[in-house]
Protein backbone atom coordinates (compact mmCIF):
# COMPACT_ATOMS: atom_id res chain seq x y z
CA UNK A 1 0.00 0.00 0.00
CA UNK A 2 1.13 3.33 -0.28
CA UNK A 3 0.26 6.78 0.61
CA UNK A 4 0.10 8.69 -2.38
CA UNK A 5 0.66 12.52 -2.49
CA UNK A 6 -1.10 14.73 -5.21
CA UNK A 7 1.40 16.74 -7.52
CA UNK A 8 -0.30 19.77 -7.70
CA UNK A 9 -1.50 20.18 -3.69
CA UNK A 10 1.79 18.34 -2.11
CA UNK A 11 -1.08 16.65 0.24
CA UNK A 12 -0.79 13.13 0.88
CA UNK A 13 -3.76 10.91 0.64
CA UNK A 14 -4.49 7.16 2.91
CA UNK A 15 -2.53 4.32 1.49
CA UNK A 16 -4.28 2.56 -1.41
CA UNK A 17 -2.79 -0.17 -3.50
CA UNK A 18 -3.58 1.83 -6.57
CA UNK A 19 -3.54 5.99 -6.64
CA UNK A 20 -6.80 7.61 -5.86
CA UNK A 21 -9.03 8.52 -9.01
CA UNK A 22 -9.00 12.14 -7.69
CA UNK A 23 -7.68 14.94 -5.00
CA UNK A 24 -10.95 15.97 -3.03
CA UNK A 25 -8.53 19.48 -2.39
CA UNK A 26 -7.80 19.82 -5.76
CA UNK A 27 -11.47 19.28 -6.89
CA UNK A 28 -12.32 22.04 -4.09
CA UNK A 29 -13.31 25.17 -5.73
CA UNK A 30 -10.49 27.18 -3.97
CA UNK A 31 -7.70 24.89 -5.76
CA UNK A 32 -7.68 23.21 -9.61
CA UNK A 33 -6.68 20.32 -10.97
CA UNK A 34 -3.20 20.77 -12.52
CA UNK A 35 -3.31 20.83 -16.22
CA UNK A 36 -2.14 17.98 -16.97
CA UNK A 37 -5.03 16.11 -14.95
CA UNK A 38 -4.73 14.63 -12.12
CA UNK A 39 -1.41 13.36 -11.05
CA UNK A 40 0.24 11.81 -8.13
CA UNK A 41 4.24 10.72 -6.46
CA UNK A 42 5.24 9.44 -3.17
CA UNK A 43 7.53 10.17 -0.45
CA UNK A 44 10.49 8.03 -2.11
CA UNK A 45 10.09 9.45 -5.43
CA UNK A 46 10.27 12.99 -4.45
CA UNK A 47 13.30 12.50 -2.46
CA UNK A 48 14.58 10.98 -5.56
CA UNK A 49 15.40 14.24 -6.89
CA UNK A 50 14.87 16.41 -4.08
CA UNK A 51 15.84 17.56 -0.72
CA UNK A 52 14.36 19.11 2.75
CA UNK A 53 15.90 22.14 3.71
CA UNK A 54 16.06 23.21 7.46
CA UNK A 55 17.01 26.74 7.50
CA UNK A 56 16.93 29.57 10.73
CA UNK A 57 14.70 32.21 10.45
CA UNK A 58 15.06 33.87 13.68
CA UNK A 59 16.59 32.14 17.35
CA UNK A 60 14.45 29.04 17.52
CA UNK A 61 12.38 29.37 14.83
CA UNK A 62 13.54 27.59 11.09
CA UNK A 63 11.87 27.14 7.94
CA UNK A 64 11.40 23.98 6.54
CA UNK A 65 10.96 23.82 2.81
CA UNK A 66 11.11 21.41 -0.25
CA UNK A 67 13.91 21.98 -3.07
CA UNK A 68 13.57 22.33 -5.93
CA UNK A 69 9.96 23.77 -4.74
CA UNK A 70 7.10 21.30 -4.83
CA UNK A 71 3.66 21.72 -5.72
CA UNK A 72 2.95 25.04 -3.82
CA UNK A 73 6.03 25.55 -2.37
CA UNK A 74 5.55 26.74 0.84
CA UNK A 75 7.76 26.54 3.83
CA UNK A 76 6.59 25.48 6.81
CA UNK A 77 8.17 26.55 10.38
CA UNK A 78 9.57 24.96 13.65
CA UNK A 79 9.11 26.57 16.58
CA UNK A 80 11.44 25.71 19.73
CA UNK A 81 10.27 26.72 23.14
CA UNK A 82 11.51 25.32 26.47
CA UNK A 83 8.13 23.08 26.77
CA UNK A 84 8.52 21.32 23.06
CA UNK A 85 8.25 22.05 19.80
CA UNK A 86 5.67 23.00 17.69
CA UNK A 87 5.75 22.29 13.35
CA UNK A 88 3.55 24.88 11.77
CA UNK A 89 2.42 24.16 8.73
CA UNK A 90 4.13 21.27 6.60
CA UNK A 91 5.84 19.84 3.26
CA UNK A 92 5.94 17.10 1.56
CA UNK A 93 8.84 15.20 1.91
CA UNK A 94 10.45 14.30 4.89
CA UNK A 95 13.52 12.90 4.61
CA UNK A 96 17.11 11.73 6.72
CA UNK A 97 18.85 14.50 6.61
CA UNK A 98 15.85 16.89 7.74
CA UNK A 99 15.03 14.03 10.49
CA UNK A 100 18.04 14.26 11.90
CA UNK A 101 18.13 17.90 11.87
CA UNK A 102 15.25 18.07 13.39
CA UNK A 103 16.21 15.96 16.07
CA UNK A 104 19.34 17.80 17.10
CA UNK A 105 16.97 20.91 17.07
CA UNK A 106 14.73 18.60 19.99
CA UNK A 107 12.49 17.07 17.59
CA UNK A 108 8.68 17.81 17.40
CA UNK A 109 5.51 17.80 19.80
CA UNK A 110 3.01 18.83 18.10
CA UNK A 111 2.13 19.83 14.42
CA UNK A 112 -0.35 22.70 13.90
CA UNK A 113 -1.42 23.36 10.73
CA UNK A 114 -3.09 26.86 8.93
CA UNK A 115 -5.36 24.73 6.26
CA UNK A 116 -6.00 21.73 4.46
CA UNK A 117 -3.17 23.62 1.28
CA UNK A 118 -0.94 22.59 3.90
CA UNK A 119 -1.23 19.38 5.42
CA UNK A 120 1.60 17.80 3.29
CA UNK A 121 2.98 14.52 4.83
CA UNK A 122 1.89 16.15 8.42
CA UNK A 123 1.36 11.97 9.33
CA UNK A 124 4.82 11.32 8.31
CA UNK A 125 6.18 13.90 10.29
CA UNK A 126 3.96 12.57 13.44
CA UNK A 127 4.77 9.19 13.11
CA UNK A 128 8.99 9.91 12.80
CA UNK A 129 8.77 12.32 15.81
CA UNK A 130 5.69 10.60 17.63
CA UNK A 131 3.83 14.20 17.50
CA UNK A 132 0.12 15.01 18.43
CA UNK A 133 -1.81 16.50 15.04
CA UNK A 134 -3.91 19.70 15.96
CA UNK A 135 -6.71 19.67 13.32
CA UNK A 136 -9.91 22.30 13.66
CA UNK A 137 -13.23 20.36 14.06
CA UNK A 138 -14.41 23.02 11.27
CA UNK A 139 -11.91 21.41 8.71
CA UNK A 140 -11.96 17.91 9.90
CA UNK A 141 -14.03 17.06 6.32
CA UNK A 142 -10.59 17.72 4.22
CA UNK A 143 -8.10 15.35 6.53
CA UNK A 144 -7.50 13.57 3.51
CA UNK A 145 -5.13 10.43 5.38
CA UNK A 146 -6.25 10.16 8.82
CA UNK A 147 -4.21 9.32 12.04
CA UNK A 148 -4.87 8.16 15.96
CA UNK A 149 -1.99 10.98 16.63
CA UNK A 150 -4.74 13.58 15.27
CA UNK A 151 -6.77 15.52 17.91
CA UNK A 152 -10.04 17.91 17.00
CA UNK A 153 -10.09 21.61 18.64
CA UNK A 154 -12.73 23.76 18.29
CA UNK A 155 -11.55 27.27 18.62
CA UNK A 156 -7.76 27.84 20.68
CA UNK A 157 -5.42 25.07 21.86
CA UNK A 158 -2.33 25.15 23.22
CA UNK A 159 -0.16 22.55 21.53
CA UNK A 160 3.20 23.26 24.34
CA UNK A 161 2.72 25.94 26.73
CA UNK A 162 2.58 29.18 26.08
CA UNK A 163 2.21 28.81 22.19
CA UNK A 164 -1.48 29.13 20.81
CA UNK A 165 -3.29 27.86 17.77
CA UNK A 166 -6.41 29.89 17.18
CA UNK A 167 -8.48 29.08 14.46
CA UNK A 168 -9.34 32.65 12.60
CA UNK A 169 -11.64 31.35 9.65
CA UNK A 170 -11.80 32.93 6.16
CA UNK A 171 -9.60 30.81 3.70
CA UNK A 172 -11.16 27.99 5.34
CA UNK A 173 -14.00 27.76 8.42
CA UNK A 174 -10.77 26.49 10.52
CA UNK A 175 -8.33 28.53 8.94
CA UNK A 176 -5.72 29.02 12.07
CA UNK A 177 -2.59 30.56 13.19
CA UNK A 178 -0.38 30.22 15.94
CA UNK A 179 0.88 32.62 18.25
CA UNK A 180 4.25 32.73 19.71
CA UNK A 181 4.20 35.21 22.10
CA UNK A 182 8.74 34.55 22.54
CA UNK A 183 8.80 35.61 18.58
CA UNK A 184 10.48 38.47 17.68
CA UNK A 185 12.69 38.95 20.59
CA UNK A 186 9.83 38.76 22.85
CA UNK A 187 7.87 41.03 21.17
CA UNK A 188 5.46 38.07 19.64
CA UNK A 189 5.26 36.51 16.30
CA UNK A 190 1.95 35.00 13.98
CA UNK A 191 2.66 32.57 12.11
CA UNK A 192 -0.15 32.76 9.36
CA UNK A 193 0.36 30.31 6.34
CA UNK A 194 -2.24 32.35 4.31
CA UNK A 195 -4.93 32.45 6.59
CA UNK A 196 -3.28 35.86 6.23
CA UNK A 197 -0.94 35.81 3.68
CA UNK A 198 1.65 38.51 3.48
CA UNK A 199 1.57 40.23 0.27
CA UNK A 200 4.42 41.17 -1.73
CA UNK A 201 4.36 44.74 -0.53
CA UNK A 202 5.38 43.24 2.57
CA UNK A 203 4.43 46.28 4.67
CA UNK A 204 0.23 44.55 4.22
CA UNK A 205 -1.01 41.28 4.02
CA UNK A 206 -4.34 40.22 2.57
CA UNK A 207 -7.19 37.17 3.05
CA UNK A 208 -8.58 35.22 0.27
CA UNK A 209 -11.33 32.56 -0.37
CA UNK A 210 -9.07 30.82 -2.76
CA UNK A 211 -5.92 32.01 -3.83
CA UNK A 212 -5.07 30.60 -7.23
CA UNK A 213 -8.85 31.34 -8.33
CA UNK A 214 -8.65 34.97 -6.58
CA UNK A 215 -12.02 34.56 -5.08
CA UNK A 216 -12.16 37.15 -2.28
CA UNK A 217 -14.20 36.98 0.86
CA UNK A 218 -16.93 39.04 2.22
CA UNK A 219 -16.68 41.82 4.51
CA UNK A 220 -18.17 40.77 7.10
CA UNK A 221 -15.42 38.03 7.50
CA UNK A 222 -12.32 40.39 6.60
CA UNK A 223 -13.01 41.90 9.50
CA UNK A 224 -13.67 38.85 11.45
CA UNK A 225 -10.26 37.75 11.11
CA UNK A 226 -8.60 40.93 11.92
CA UNK A 227 -10.54 41.05 15.22
CA UNK A 228 -9.45 37.46 16.26
CA UNK A 229 -6.03 38.32 15.11
CA UNK A 230 -5.97 41.68 16.83
CA UNK A 231 -6.32 39.66 20.40
CA UNK A 232 -2.77 38.65 20.47
CA UNK A 233 0.08 40.66 20.51
CA UNK A 234 3.00 40.65 18.11
CA UNK A 235 5.78 42.06 15.94
CA UNK A 236 6.01 39.83 12.85
CA UNK A 237 3.84 38.05 10.78
CA UNK A 238 4.98 34.72 9.11
CA UNK A 239 3.38 33.71 5.93
CA UNK A 240 3.66 30.71 4.70
CA UNK A 241 6.36 30.68 2.02
CA UNK A 242 10.23 32.22 2.20
CA UNK A 243 10.93 35.67 3.16
CA UNK A 244 7.02 36.52 3.48
CA UNK A 245 7.48 38.31 6.51
CA UNK A 246 6.03 41.09 8.38
CA UNK A 247 9.06 42.56 9.92
CA UNK A 248 7.72 44.70 11.94
CA UNK A 249 4.65 46.41 13.88
CA UNK A 250 2.12 43.17 13.29
CA UNK A 251 -1.12 44.07 14.12
CA UNK A 252 -1.15 47.19 12.10
CA UNK A 253 -0.94 46.03 8.70
CA UNK A 254 -3.17 43.35 9.62
CA UNK A 255 -5.64 46.01 10.61
CA UNK A 256 -5.08 48.58 8.22
CA UNK A 257 -5.13 45.65 5.10
CA UNK A 258 -8.58 44.73 6.75
CA UNK A 259 -9.56 48.65 6.27
CA UNK A 260 -8.38 48.72 2.69
CA UNK A 261 -9.96 45.38 1.61
CA UNK A 262 -13.59 46.56 3.11
CA UNK A 263 -12.95 49.68 1.35
CA UNK A 264 -13.09 48.23 -1.50
CA UNK A 265 -15.39 46.25 -1.18
CA UNK A 266 -17.71 48.99 -0.51
CA UNK A 267 -17.01 50.32 -3.73
CA UNK A 268 -13.96 53.05 -2.52
CA UNK A 269 -11.98 53.60 -5.28
CA UNK A 270 -8.08 54.82 -4.91
CA UNK A 271 -7.48 58.44 -6.07
CA UNK A 272 -4.90 59.09 -8.63
ZN1 LIG B 1 -4.47 17.92 -4.69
Amino acid sequence: MTAWICRTCGVQQADTDQPPGQCPICDDERQYVGWGGQQWTTMTELGADRRVVVREEEPDLFGVGVEPAFAIGQRALLVRTGDGNVLWDCVSLLDDAARDRITELGGIDAICLSHPHFYGVNVEFADAFDARVFIPRADEQWVQRPSPRAELFDDDAEPVPGVTLARIGGHFDGAAVLHWPAGSGGRGALLTGDTITVVQDRAWVSFMWSYPNLIPLDEATVLEIARRAERFTFDRVYGGWWGRIVVADGAAPVLRSADRYVARLRGQRPTG
